[in-house]
């Protein structure tokens, strides 16, 4: 999210983990015309489109080269009947929500932010917490409209050009330029949802009611203790949410505004810490509880503070994400254990019960589960030991048949990538067609291999 701006470096970008950062020049909104011609003119270093900045490692940085940011200007245009929304790459799923829920219509795919834009959504084939009962943002797209590498615009759909389309659903903005896209919308006819919360006293606790709620609701999510060990690994709470049906009137989605959130000169997170949020976190959560939530309060509590994430302390942190198949459950556990031996302070944890494969190579979701926690960067000494530790667990991943969640990562080694996204040869057969002269590029596509 930072940008700040020298004139002869460029601008320094960084995730939303504030773990990396590099500098590039900035430019944009542009209209179509002028970025055909600036991607038809391969600037030096390359370009890439950057969106809100919520990736939370290297994604939408391209260092010495050239970032959209915006890259388009914002449009929204509605087809009530048709239950169909044309967002430009540069909306936000928050002006899209504005739009859509008066008319008892939802995006189908809400991520924990509502501040993402709809090309960054796209290029991460981003997940919700209905994940197993709908799939992710790519199962819901009519259509891309691309720029691709040369600055020629496409229209991409499941039929027309579709290896260019499930490339750019997942490609990260390696494709090219996401114009704007058409989703296909869920009616809804309440803003609320009836949200059940049960603790679970450990981990195939967590997980059968996890699967059981996934099932049997549109959403379920856990949140798990980082921290718990012995009998207690893995405890949590299940949340499951489904919308009401009651007419209510009139619908809309106007979420208050959020206080901003203090930069902290020392992150808050030690293991000490960590291990007493998350007991009292879990302790005064009830056996069970029921009762009806907002679209807010249930879809993004993390938005509540603006840029929380400035809070975590001057080195910021990582999220390590993880999705792997069933018959490797075991390796959530594993990972908790591995990361609490090495005094990493995991200090939020989430876990998602995925359905089904995404539509791109680079598509993050496969059926099984996943795991995501948040770790703080203490000191450059802490950040050895950290990747470390996480450099092991990427093996375990890999050899289970899982892989890491690139809009999440900001460390990943090239051979742990390549062993878990395979094959590749789609996906680059694809980008090589789209980006003959390799004009995309992003400091993680350089990182695995992707883009020079
Ligand atoms: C608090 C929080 C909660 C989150 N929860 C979830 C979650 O529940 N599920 C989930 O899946 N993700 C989640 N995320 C991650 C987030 O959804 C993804 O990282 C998403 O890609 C961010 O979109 P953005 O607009 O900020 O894009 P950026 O972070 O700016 O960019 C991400 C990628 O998209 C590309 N891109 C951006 N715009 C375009 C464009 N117009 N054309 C082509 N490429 C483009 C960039 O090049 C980059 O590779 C969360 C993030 C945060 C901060």
């Amino acid at each position: 999210m930072t940008q700040s701006l020298t004139q002869s470096q460029g601008a320094l970008l960084q995730g939303w983990g504030r773990s990396t950062g590099s500098r590039a020049r900035v430019r944009g909104p542009l209209a179509t015309q002028e970025l055909s011609e600036l991607l038809a003119g391969c600037p030096e270093g390359g370009v890439l489109a950057r969106g809100a900045g919520c990736s939370y490692g290297d994604a939408a940085q391209n260092a010495g080269g050239l970032v959209l940011a915006p890259a388009t200007r914002t449009s929204i245009e509605l087809d009530v009947l048709g239950g169909t929304v044309r967002a430009a790459g540069s909306a936000r799923f928050a002006e899209v929500l504005a739009k859509v829920v008066p008319e008892g219509l939802l995006l189908p795919v809400l991520p924990g932010t509502s501040r993402l834009t709809v090309g960054g959504a796209i290029a991460a084939d981003v997940h919700g917490k209905n994940q197993r009962a709908d799939g992710s943002l790519g199962d819901w797209l009519e259509s891309i409209e691309l720029l691709d590498g040369s600055g020629q615009v496409r229209l991409l759909t499941v039929d027309q050009d579709a290896e260019a389309f499930a490339a750019t659903i997942g490609g990260m903005g390696l494709t090219g330029v996401i114009l704007a896209a058409t989703i296909r919308l869920i009616p809804i006819s309440s803003t609320r949802l009836q949200v059940t919360s049960r603790r679970a006293a450990d981990l195939d606790a967590l997980l059968d009611e996890l699967d059981a709620a996934a099932r049997t609701s549109r959403y379920a999510v856990a949140w798990i203790d980082t921290t718990a060990s012995g009998p207690r690994l893995g405890r949590g709470i299940v949340d499951r949410g489904d919308h009401l049906t009651s007419e209510q009137e009139p619908l809309c989605y106007a979420p208050a505004r959020a206080p901003l959130a203090p930069r902290l000169p020392i992150g808050p997170f030690t293991p000490v810490t960590a291990r007493a949020f998350n007991s009292l976190w879990y302790r005064k959560a009830p056996r069970e509880r029921s009762g009806v939530q907002g679209l807010s309060e249930f879809f993004h509590r993390l938005d509540a503070v603006r840029e929380w994430n400035r809070s975590l302390g001057p080195r910021g942190f990582l999220q390590y994400q993880f999705a792997v198949p069933d018959t490797a459950a075991g390796l959530l556990g594993e990972a908790l254990t591995a990361l609490r031996r090495a005094q990493a302070a995991p200090f939020l944890g989430t876990v998602k019960r995925f359905g089904c494969t995404g539509v791109g190579p680079l598509s993050f979701p496969l059926p099984g589960w996943s795991l995501a926690v948040d770790l703080p960067v203490a000191s450059a000494a802490g950040r050895a030991r950290l990747h470390a530790v996480l450099d092991q667990l990427d093996q375990r991943v890999a050899e289970a048949g899982g892989r890491i969640y690139l809009a999440k990562d900001a460390r990943l080694g090239r051979a742990a990538f390549e062993a878990m996204y395979r094959p590749l040869d789609d996906w680059r057969a694809a980008r090589a067609r789209l980006d003959p002269a390799d004009t995309m590029r992003s400091d993680l596509g350089r990182r695995l291999g992707l883009c020079p």
